[in-house]
């Protein structure tokens, strides 16, 4: 029965049947009014969820509040919606398109066909996965990654209050030059964003925004989506030319190396990336502390002895301190109700 499906598929893919047509409008119908509503409704909530200082503050009047809440919102909410005004953020949503149209209009339409049954839930499911990737896109470009507090003091309890170089875990307190202030331990000062980001992870221009404390979680949420749904596409371009008939269609074939290449090339850089980031965090490291902490290690061994990442408390530990102890929530980006101050962290020393 495939097989004969995906000869009408073949055929019907030869020029632009009555059949393609209505697959596109089935297709546009259902990512537009079902998953693609969902996403965008989705993303309007955690944009607007996302504004700690809109709640509530009994010193103030109700309308004054309300007007202090709508201005304040309006003017975050602007200040988000320029995060995407940026080229590599525009590249990142042609890129998605682009995977998107080829993988479900090109390689699964020519393999076996957008009408047939295997066709059509192969679709639903590249949707399904590709609106995963979306959402966890929208999160982390508007998810602020962490601001030190003005009123944040290191906890200096137990070096004497002093002008010490260590506080009570006995981690080094860092000042941050540009900033003027204490920076709380495993926060970085950001050139580009020009400030201190809690447990900085580093800044990614993909996202316009820096991979922090508040938003890391959806960031590996967004690698692993990414990564899953490349490798899928991957699977759909391999299966669909493995059943074409190159003889004599040098244009098909270009047009599928076109098609192709970028897939594969994306594959296996996200697989990497996903590696790298599960490698981090089941160590508790940022990509910041990975490179300190190889140079520290370097120094520990010329002295004869052990360095340990202070934050690496054990592997379990480490993964539910990113992303939560319910398994169900691991791959929900918005699911950070775990997440605490950003300032304090537990550490080998506490053990
Ligand atoms: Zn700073
Ligand atoms: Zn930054």
């Amino acid at each position: 029965m495939l097989v004969t499906l995906a000869q009408i598929s073949l055929g019907s893919s030869a020029g632009l049947s009555m059949g393609w047509a209505i697959n596109v409008k089935l297709f546009n119908s259902i990512y537009y009014l079902g998953l693609g509503r969902l996403v965008t409704f989705s993303a309007i909530l955690t944009i607007f969820d996302s504004f700690p200082y809109q709640r509530s503050s009994p010193a103030k009047t109700r309308s004054s509040h309300i007007c202090y809440r709508r201005a304040g919102t309006l003017k975050t909410f602007s200040m988000k919606c320029k995060k995407f005004l940026s080229i590599p953020v525009l590249a990142v949503f042609l890129l998605m398109g682009f995977v998107y149209y080829i993988t479900v209009f090109v390689f699964i339409e020519d393999w076996v066909g957008l009408q047939s049954s295997a066709g059509s839930l192969n679709a639903l499911i590249f949707t399904f996965m590709a609106s995963l990737c979306v959402f966890s896109f929208f999160v982390c470009v508007v998810t602020d990654p962490g601001h030190v507090p003005s009123s944040y003091a290191p906890d200096v309890e137990g070096t004497g209050g002093s002008d010490q170089e260590s506080d009570k875990n006995g981690e080094q307190l860092k000042q941050c030059d540009k900033c003027h202030a204490f920076k709380p331990p495993r926060a970085h000062h950001c050139r580009v964003c020009g400030r201190c980001v809690l447990r900085m992870d580093h800044h990614c221009i993909w996202i316009n925004n820096c991979v922090g404390f508040w938003n890391y979680k959806a960031f590996f949420t967004l690698v692993l989506y990414a990564t899953i749904g490349s490798i899928y596409s991957t699977v759909m371009l391999i299966s669909c030319a493995f059943q074409m008939d190159f003889t004599g269609r040098l244009a098909l074939k270009v047009f599928y190396i076109f098609c192709g290449a970028p897939t594969v090339a994306l594959s296996s850089t996200l697989a990497t990336l996903l590696g790298w980031h599960v490698y981090l965090i089941t160590h508790n490291m940022t990509t910041i502390e990975y490179y300190e902490g190889t140079r520290a290690a370097w120094l520990a061994r010329k002295s004869g002895l052990n360095y340990r990442h202070p934050f690496d408390v054990s592997a379990y530990k480490n993964i539910t301190s990113v992303l939560g102890s319910n398994m169900l929530k691991w791959f929900c980006p918005t699911a950070v109700s775990h997440l605490r101050d950003g300032i304090n962290f537990p550490t080998s020393h506490d053990s």
